[in-house]
């Protein structure tokens, strides 16, 4: 009897898993396999703070699956060579994977494709695996995605989402197929200190405490910065440690307002998720040309400022330190520090998506590139020239300055909202508080970017 091989990737999790399902439903013995793709080392995405969470959900998967009887099989190289080795020597005529929605992820699907036809093997690309509603599933009559978030949650809402299956009980793999030794966290250097640990068995214990303690309230709370109210699943979502199917179908069963919210964002995901699949080139260029003349050189000190927490603005350095120390930023902290580098600093969005990428947990291309260009103006958002104003912001979402006193340790005496204006505070430097002054001032810093936007 043939041996399918089930290629893990974004999908690492036991519970819910389609190509695993599918490959065990016809054969006594299975042949995960996770292969360490030197070509998406090559471009620098593989992180520190991603792959030790990697490193995690591997160990997490290899557990579950030992948990069961079988084991998995690690190999490092080109993706489709190592699958093809794998074919040979399990005696395996079908590869299940899940469907990824990006450029890179449909190259890989085709090169597959036709590798695996020449060996006389077949691929069954999985949809709905990385998506509550995959891409495509919805679209517009008049266009192949939707680019406007409400009509398509309107969508998205009404399609019919399978039952989430239970991991299995047993997984048989052959013996006599060599593995590398799994990564290990701990030797991954350079990673953030307060990195959040991965796993399946992790994501799935987080995702049942958010909903037994945390979605109730989440609708009032998610954007309190310092009440850090919401559910942390993002890079679980990220690596597919959860699955998001089961996520909506959970939240949906546990009901009330809070749900609802958190259902809705779970569907911004799979938005970001079907514009990038039907224009991968938005990963890089503006989805919506505006035209723009961002700053170039006469910039760098303003972005090395923002990189390091340091532009004057509390709420700002705040959610940028967040990020540096745990790899990993509240989305009000998102929304405000990225716009106040792509507005009130005027710099490309891909400066700054560039950066959260090197440090996010749950950097993602479709979720990154797009909610940058959101805040940008260059994508979907139907306000492009919105300013998110910082000490309107800090007011409203950290309105006793908790946040920033949190990350802000020079600012840490200061009491109240105070701190959001520490240059309104007189003798904070003779009490030998090093802290910036703020780089641009805010009436210049829009009337810059209303220059530049009108200049369209
Ligand atoms: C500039 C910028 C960059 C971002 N980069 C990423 C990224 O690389 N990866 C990423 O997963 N999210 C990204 N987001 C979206 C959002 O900030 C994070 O998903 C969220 O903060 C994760 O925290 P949480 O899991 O507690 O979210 P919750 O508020 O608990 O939401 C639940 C889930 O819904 C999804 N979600 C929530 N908000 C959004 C959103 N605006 N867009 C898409 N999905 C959303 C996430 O999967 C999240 O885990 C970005 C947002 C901005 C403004």
């Amino acid at each position: 009897m043939s041996v399918p091989v089930v290629l893990f990737t974004s999908d690492l999790r036991l519970h819910d898993h389609p190509p695993l399902r599918a490959a065990l439903s016809g054969a006594d013995e299975v042949l995960p396999l996770f292969v360490r793709d030197l070509a998406i080392e090559r471009t620098g995405f593989a992180v520190p703070n991603r792959a030790a969470f990697l490193a995690d959900c591997l160990a997490g998967l290899d557990a579950g699956l030992r948990e069961r009887g079988g084991r998995l099989v690690v190999r490092t190289g080109d993706v489709v060579e190592e699958v093809c080795r794998a074919v040979t020597e399990a005696g395996s005529d079908e590869v299940h994977l899940s469907a990824a929605p990006s450029a890179y992820g449909h190259r890989r699907e085709q090169r597959l494709h036709d590798a695996l036809e020449r060996q006389g093997c077949r691929l069954f690309v999985h949809d709905g695996v990385a998506h509550a509603v995959a891409p495509g599933e919805v679209t517009p009559a008049s266009s192949d995605h939707f680019a406007v978030f409400t009509p398509y949650f309107r969508r998205w809402s009404q399609c019919a989402l399978r039952a989430p299956s239970p991991a299995p009980r047993e997984v048989r793999v052959p013996e006599g197929i060599g593995s590398e030794a799994l990564p290990d966290r701990a030797k991954v250097a350079g990673t953030s200190p307060g990195l959040a640990r991965g796993g399946e068995q992790e994501g799935r214990a987080r995702l049942a405490a958010w909903l037994r303690d945390g979605v109730e309230a989440y609708e009032e709370r998610h954007d309190d910065l310092a009440g850090d109210a919401t559910s942390r699943l993002s890079p679980h979502l990220h690596f597919g440690t959860l699955s998001p199917v089961e996520c909506v179908q959970r939240a949906r069963r546990r009901g009330g307002a809070g749900a609802d919210a958190f259902v809705r964002q779970l569907a911004w995901r799979d938005f970001h998720h079907q514009v990038l699949a039907a224009r991968p080139q938005a990963a890089t260029a503006d989805y919506r040309d505006r035209h723009d003349r961002w700053r170039g050189a006469a910039a760098r000190d303003d972005i090395d400022a923002w990189k390091e927490g340091r532009t004057g603005y509390p709420i700002v350095d705040a959610a940028m330190r967040q990020l540096a120390h745990e790899g990993w930023m509240h989305n009000r902290g998102r929304l405000l520090a990225a716009s106040f580098l792509a507005k009130s600093l005027y710099v490309d969005w891909r400066v700054g998506a560039r950066h959260f990428m090197d440090l996010l947990v749950d950097g993602d291309v479709a979720n990154n590139q797009l909610n940058w260009q959101w805040v940008a103006g260059t994508g979907t958002d139907t306000r492009p020239n919105r300013v998110l104003n910082p000490l309107r912001q800090a007011h409203r979402y950290d309105p006793e300055g908790a946040y920033v006193r949190r990350w802000v340790p020079e600012l840490r005496d200061v009491e109240g909202a105070s701190v959001h204006e520490p240059w309104k505070l007189p003798g904070l430097e003779r009490a030998g508080v090093d802290y910036p002054e703020p780089i641009v001032g805010l009436p210049e810093a829009l009337e810059r970017f209303q220059r530049a936007r009108s200049n369209v």
